[in-house]
């Protein structure tokens, strides 16, 4: 099912994207580029199948980084890109180092652009580092928090504290770079009062996230994922993607679609953009906006 071939060792090698063949003006933003900068992703969340789908994380250097984006500005005229990576900041050199050169002398003057990704939450995420990003035009990054439980965050096996955490959304904010943070109700290891801290997070830092991405009816359990290979130790009784359960039936589909609902009306209540996957919840989502306008 996974890729099992040989892979590019090192990303510098490759040749600059080829989008020849696309007429870029007939998309909706044709000054938006959307390219990739590394391949895998360094952690191995527990409810993830991503880091798995391309083998070892890699990441171009920095110098490449730079190189592709003035290729592809001078080409296309493109002022933004959107790093697809499963997160930017795997190699933090990396980034750093891109950061300088956009800043740097040898930048020409009428080399301006924006940018945006998905980034881990790391402690090198400092104040310092962020407004280096955001002077390199750094608009937007995408933080995958998941939960506001610390119990939940290391079930999960993020490699961070929730105090780390709010550091990092604050850093982020005050450099003025748009903080979106991924929020996925129903942990299996997830109860009651993991689930209201994770609401108290949301409260506690609202001024500081502009925008939730909520993953639809929360978590679900992916074969190939180390919840599904690893089902007992969640504790979980049944490992059907959507409609799985704990051993001690406390964390079901309909358990998980009311803490999803709550979810949804806490982060409109708190006016925080929310932001959802697919069509079906996206009306589900507006139903609940209608709801609390009433
Ligand atoms: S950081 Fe994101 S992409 Fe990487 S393993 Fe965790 S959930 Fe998957």
């Amino acid at each position: 099912m996974f890729y099992n071939g040989p892979i590019v060792e090192n990303l510098d090698d490759l040749p600059y994207y080829d989008f020849s063949d696309f007429n870029l003006n007939s998309y909706k933003f044709p000054e938006k580029l959307e390219i990739f900068i590394s391949k895998g992703c360094p952690w191995r969340c527990s409810f993830c199948v991503d880091w798995l789908t391309e083998k070892r994380y890699r990441s171009m250097s920095g110098e490449r980084i730079y190189q592709e984006v003035l290729f592809q500005h001078r080409k296309h005229k493109t002022k933004h890109f959107r790093f697809c990576d499963k997160t930017i900041n795997g190699n933090i050199k990396a980034i750093s180092d891109f950061s300088d050169l956009v800043i740097g002398e040898h930048s020409p003057p009428s080399f301006s652009i924006q940018w945006s990704g998905d980034a881990m939450i790391r402690p090198e995420m400092t104040k310092e580092l962020l407004s280096k990003m955001r002077q390199a035009g750094c608009v937007g990054l995408g933080y995958g928090l998941e939960s506001g439980s610390e119990k939940v965050v290391r079930d999960m096996g993020k490699q961070f504290s929730t105090q780390l955490a709010e550091e990092v959304i604050k850093n982020t904010h005050a450099a003025d770079i748009f903080t979106s943070i991924n929020i996925m109700i129903g942990f299996p290891t997830e109860t009651e009062t993991d689930f209201l801290e994770t609401l108290n997070f949301i409260e506690r830092n609202k001024q500081f996230i502009r925008e939730i991405r909520l993953t639809y009816i929360g978590c679900r359990v992916l074969k190939n994922s180390l919840l599904y290979d690893f089902s007992s130790r969640f504790n979980l009784a049944k490992t059907d993607t959507d409609f799985w359960m704990t051993k001690d039936k406390g964390n079901t589909y309909e358990e998980r679609v009311r803490r999803y609902e709550i979810a949804c009306q806490h982060i409109l209540n708190l006016g925080i953009d929310l932001r959802v996957n697919s069509r079906s919840a996206k009306k589900n989502v507006k139903a609940t906006q209608e709801r609390i306008l009433k």
